[in-house]
């Protein structure tokens, strides 16, 4: 069975907030940030998520989404990491 490109992505970022998460159980502070791809047709809403920054791992960014994708055909990831100063 061949699944789209979109659940595809949505997969994928799944499985990534699922180690964020498992780092977190570790006892580091994560946080995320949406990374958009340099694509001309990148919509308002992934650019008003770009602008937010990094911010907590379960918060949702401006548009409502947790991770990327926001949209069919967004080619926008979500980036995480351990919070800087955290040990
Ligand atoms: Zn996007």
């Amino acid at each position: 069975m061949a699944l789209d490109p979109h659940m595809l992505r949505v997969l994928k970022e799944a499985e990534q907030m699922a180690i964020a998460e498992e780092v977190e159980r570790k006892g580091h502070v994560m946080e995320k940030s949406w990374g958009y791809r340099l694509d001309p047709t990148r919509c308002e809403v992934c650019r008003r998520n770009t602008a937010a920054g990094w911010i907590p791992l379960h918060d949702p960014f401006p548009s409502g989404h947790q991770t990327a994708p926001a949209h069919d055909g967004c080619r926008c990831r979500t980036i995480t990491r351990i919070r800087p100063g955290q040990r």
